[in-house]
């Protein structure tokens, strides 16, 4: 191993207190060192901080962090004082005197890396005192900002290229979570990165449980998420404001601590929620998709999309946002024929061209939403991604017990006969209503209850009946209008009724929460066995520090970390420091209060030293 990388291996352990280097990072930090522009391209939470920060470390001298969003710095920022790195920023938030103070410690040098807003980058005197001082690396986070053709462009992100030319020794460093081939070579046109610059590593998000569910009694099935999760972040995306609010108070009624967010809150009142959010004073935050870009909280838990989300790529990014800390997380998507119906019609009234576009993102959502192979496959395959293996285990389709397809010619044919009953005029739910005997008052004033297909349906559950419904349409045997949702008979129904084909396909059993679902009670955080009661003491210490301090919680220990901790029980300084995410300064920072809790815990409940470390 090179010199430099034995010493950015032990700033990873001493300063970070990770153990190895995750996916690209070594590659990418060995190549930035040997003084080589790079372009970064890793999902969120993959780790591109690192290949930034570790080199502003071991350069002699200033690596600037361009960054669009101050909260996301201040966050950043935080941690890195944590762990006893010399960081300041730069933006137009920041009071005259702390400005004047962080530009005196960017001039002498005490700074190794500075955060800055593009604008304020822009200025003419920090580019004059930059221009005196060494700058080694500039790293610009976002860079997909840079682009017009990405979908979050930044005008003042194109003026970077200016001082990308003052600044021509440093290396430059281009980081986003998502870039087309289009907006790729956008950045390295306008940076001037130059030929094999490109780092792309995998979209994986291995740690993410992926499920899918019909909106069958949506609030309970939010409730069921939350209690399998009691304490922990999540975050619930909504389609409006309206539905924000009235979940968020819907939850608060029944004693669970969330708040909304959403673009009709005032700046105060958003950022408010966000800081209390970040510092776990409650648990959920419903929103709308306007949340999220600015949240570095590395423990939610779970995300789940109340309605349909508006593109691939947009699901890809929200979900992102979940188990940053690498464990478990879950992303439940909701859906129901009524907000697939709506989305089609405000499609059926846009113009022509943007008709197309449009449709053709609607059609790749509904093939992972609809999908029964594993999702994690049909998602990666939307990057043009390839999935080495066949399942994940880690959707809900994996862990569906997958038996022979059966035959359901008889059943098939009640529901299309229905169809044909109704007059090929209604949606599926409605169908059900009558196949199931519904005394709704949509089927009665209509005469439904007259029809002989009224009530031959009792055998199977709404919810299988919807399975079968979907089956039908995925095998051509009806066909759905576009604009109004009614069901219409193919040739290939009539074929059925006549005995001519027969249908095979898949049942649902009786209920519609997977089978993984309900075998599992306990929360499941974490896949680490340890000590619910230690890791609580550990939590609650950890919650009382930080409102101390005034930082989020997950500034001084990760939730993993913290489960380590409740797992290996360690006793000494030396144990402490194999712990994921304990360097030195935190270390010495917090170390002796945690290992007192620790030791406590220990003594009273007569836990030996020598426990065999959990894996
Ligand atoms: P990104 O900026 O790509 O979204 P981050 O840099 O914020 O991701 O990293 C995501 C999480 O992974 C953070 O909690 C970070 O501490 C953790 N992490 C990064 N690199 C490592 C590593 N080498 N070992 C263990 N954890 C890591
Ligand atoms: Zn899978």
């Amino acid at each position: 191993m090179p010199d430099i990388m034995i010493k950015a291996h032990s700033v990873l352990q001493k300063i970070f207190g990770f153990k190895d280097f995750v996916s690209l990072q070594a590659q990418i930090i060995a190549h930035v060192m040997a003084g080589n522009n790079a372009l970064v391209i890793m999902p969120t939470g993959g780790g591109k901080s690192l290949c930034y920060q570790i080199p502003a470390l071991l350069f002699d001298g200033l690596t600037i962090v361009v960054s669009p969003l101050i909260s996301l710095m201040t966050d950043q920022i935080q941690q890195m004082r944590e762990n006893g790195v010399a960081a300041v920023m730069l933006n137009s938030a920041l009071e005259p005197g702390t400005y004047r103070a962080n530009m005196a410690k960017v001039k002498s040098g005490t700074a190794k890396l500075l955060y800055v807003a593009p604008e304020t980058l822009l200025k003419d005197s920090l580019l004059e005192l930059l221009g005196s001082i060494r700058v080694d690396c500039l790293a610009i986070d976002e860079a997909h900002c840079i682009s017009e053709w990405g979908h979050d462009f930044r005008p003042e992100y194109r003026r970077l290229t200016a001082v990308r030319e003052q600044l021509p020794k440093a290396v430059c460093m281009a980081l986003t979570a998502t870039a087309t081939e289009q907006v790729r070579r956008d950045i390295k046109n306008c940076l001037g990165l130059g030929e094999n610059t490109e780092f792309v590593s995998g979209f994986d998000r291995p740690n993410l449980f992926l499920e899918v569910a019909f909106k069958d009694n949506p609030y309970r099935q939010v409730l069921n998420m939350i209690r399998r999760h009691p304490d922990q972040p999540g975050i619930i995306y909504c389609a409006t404001r309206k539905q924000v609010d009235r979940l968020a108070l819907l939850l608060t009624q029944d004693g669970i601590p969330a708040l909304p967010y959403h673009a009709g809150l005032s700046d105060v009142e958003r950022k408010g929620h966000q800081e209390r959010f970040s510092k776990d004073d409650v648990q959920v935050m419903v929103a709308t998709i306007a949340f999220g870009m600015g949240i570095d909280k590395s423990n939610i838990r779970f995300v789940i999309h109340y309605d349909l989300p508006k593109n691939m790529e947009s699901y890809y990014q929200e979900i992102g946002r979940a188990g940053r800390d690498g464990m478990k997380a879950r992303c439940l998507l909701l859906y129901s024929y009524g907000d697939i119906h709506k989305i089609k019609f405000m499609i059926g009234r846009m113009n022509t061209s943007r008709q197309r576009t449009a449709n053709l993102l609607l059609t790749t959502l509904l093939r992972y939403v609809e999908t029964d192979v594993c999702r994690r496959r049909v998602m990666l395959d939307y990057f043009g991604e390839r999935y080495g293996q066949e399942t994940c285990g880690m959707c809900d389709n994996c862990l569906a017990t997958k038996s022979a397809p059966e035959d359901l010619s008889v059943a098939a044919q009640k529901l299309l006969s229905c169809v044909k009953r109704t007059n090929e005029s209604f949606g599926v739910e409605h169908i059900i209503d009558v196949l199931r005997g519904s005394k709704a008052q949509k089927v009665l004033r209509r005469g439904h209850h007259r029809l002989s297909t009224y009530a031959i349906g009792l055998e199977y559950s709404r919810n299988q009946w919807r399975h079968l419904a979907r089956q039908l349409l995925h095998k051509g045997f009806m066909s759905q209008d576009m604009e109004y949702g009614g069901l219409h008979l193919t040739p290939k129904a009539w074929a059925l009724f006549r005995d001519q084909t027969s249908f095979r396909g898949f049942l649902p059993a009786e209920t519609s929460i997977p089978e993984e679902a309900k075998k599992k009670t306990s929360t499941e955080a974490e896949r680490i066995p340890h000590d619910p009661l230690l890791f609580e003491l550990l939590r609650k210490k950890r919650k009382r520090l930080a409102d101390e301090a005034q930082i989020p919680p997950f500034v001084i220990f990760s939730d993993r970390t913290l489960t380590e901790m409740a797992a290996r029980m360690p006793r000494s300084k030396e144990s402490l420091l194999q712990i994921h995410g304990v360097g030195q300064v935190k270390e010495r920072r917090y170390g002796p209060v945690f290992l007192d809790i620790i030791r406590r815990y220990c003594d009273e409940n007569s836990i030996s030293e020598d426990r065999p470390p959990a894996n």
